[in-house]
């Protein structure tokens, strides 16, 4: 008898990112309840499923959705406001002071571009840390992606909250709405050492501890917060947090630039996630993260694009693309961070990152979040080898489907929950408000 099923999507070639790293040719998979019941040759499944939809992708590759494991999504609406200058003079002196009159409208359109944007090159989940962040949950929510969300947390008063108690509420609330959706998962974010205290880390370590969600937050950005840090407690970043007890697999550390070989090994015993995000790395002159050196300690790495004010895109196939090359230059070795570890990275790496083991391959049981590239592209021909195609090969323009639990939120230009004629008059008007705070 065969299975009934949701939906049987086929396409040419199938790549499963599963524990053997199945490539399956001419391939089939089925879904049912958003989640995939069965993978495998195409003939054989035709014949063992009884589908109550097809989706026929021909010459498309399919394969996991990619999970963006540190941004802010928001910052869409800032992008190219500010650019070439210090992380410090470019934080306080162009984003900070427009980010303090930020309203939660503005926060959630923004959001919804970044959404739109991450559909249509291929993202499924990402990590979010930023003001407001219920308007970005909003978002999200709408638009249909999958993604942890945060509150950034200050020591300082922000237009969502005027002091840590209030802060740590809002992270609570979030909680609390968003606990029952299968989409949205939270977070505490408090934002980095040079932002915070001890007691509002010690704090907000305990919260999320209380709430069972993890902890998330910048670290060992760049040179010049390790001086900062070590003026200001003796210790550098990654010491002082392990001296205050944050450390370890709760805790997921976005850039880690900055670390000695002691540092590599102190996250990697711990058990703390990393957050690589090149090209905010770059464009910042923040440093190179040792991301190879980590793996080989054993510590658990997802990828990130950072805000799109300083990446300028949040195009993970491209941050893909990056880690790899840049990695091989750093070391000047070309063997270092190969296609398939970075590939692992930005799907299984950002599944385990973002504390959601459902994601980062297709296979049964796991979530139906997946994409389809389209393989007629010239960019895209020959194909020897699917992974050194996802990370050296494509831009991102390729991707011709993108789905979340089962659902098609993007195809072919079109997208299913958004109304993109009317989000782009309206991301026009806020720019026209961003430009007036300058
Ligand atoms: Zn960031």
């Amino acid at each position: 008898m065969p299975a009934p099923c949701d939906i049987l999507l086929t396409c040419d070639v199938l790549m499963t990112q599963d524990p053997a790293r199945s490539v399956i040719e001419d391939a089939a998979v089925a879904i049912t309840g958003g989640v995939v019941t069965a993978v495998g040759p195409r003939v054989e499944m035709e014949s063992s499923s009884a589908p109550k939809s097809r989706l026929d992708l021909g010459p498309c590759l399919v394969m996991p959705g990619l999970i963006n494991a540190h941004t802010h999504v928001s910052m869409t609406l800032l992008r190219g406001l500010a650019d070439d200058l210090p992380l410090m003079e470019w934080l306080t002196k162009n984003i900070f002071p427009v980010e303090q009159k930020l309203t939660p409208e503005l926060v959630r359109l923004g959001a919804l571009l970044g959404c739109a944007e991450m559909l249509r090159t291929g993202t499924t989940c990402f990590c979010d840390m930023y003001l407001m962040e219920s308007a970005v949950a909003e978002a999200v929510h709408q638009a249909g992606i999958r993604a942890r969300v945060g509150e950034v947390i200050f020591a300082f008063p922000s237009p969502a909250y005027p002091d840590l108690d209030g802060a740590l509420d809002v992270a609570r609330n979030l909680e609390r709405r968003w606990k029952d959706d299968s989409r949205l998962r939270t977070a505490v974010m408090p934002h980095a050492v040079y932002t915070t205290n001890p007691a509002l880390l010690e704090r907000s370590f305990a919260l999320a501890e209380e709430l069972d969600v993890p902890l998330h937050m910048h670290l060992a950005e760049s040179a010049s917060e390790t001086a900062q840090c070590l003026e200001q407690t003796g210790q550098r970043p990654v010491a002082y947090l392990n001296s205050l007890g944050l450390l370890g697999p709760r805790t997921l550390a976005a850039h880690c630039v900055d670390l000695t070989d002691g540092e590599i090994q102190l996250l990697a015993d711990s058990g703390t996630c990393i957050s690589h995000c090149p090209e905010s790395n770059m464009k910042l002159a923040s440093g190179f993260c040792p991301a190879q050196k980590l793996l080989d300690a054993g510590a658990k790495l997802g990828i990130g694009t950072d805000g799109a004010c300083s990446n300028n895109n949040l195009n993970m196939f491209t941050e893909m693309g990056t880690t790899a090359l840049v990695q091989k230059v750093h070391r000047m070795d070309p063997t270092v961070l190969c296609a398939q570890t970075v590939l692992d990275m930005a799907t299984l790496g950002g599944a385990a990152c973002l504390h959601w083991p459902e994601l980062g391959s297709i296979q049964p049981g796991k979530v139906a979040d997946l994409i389809a590239l389209d393989l007629t592209r010239p960019n895209m021909l020959p194909m020897y080898n699917p992974a050194s195609h996802a990370v050296y090969a494509t831009n991102g323009g390729e991707v011709r489907l993108t789905m979340v639990e089962g659902e098609v939120l993007y195809q072919d230009g079109v997208y299913s929950r958004l109304d993109y004629p009317a989000l782009l008059s309206e991301i026009q008007d806020a720019a026209r408000w961003v430009r007036k705070q300058l």
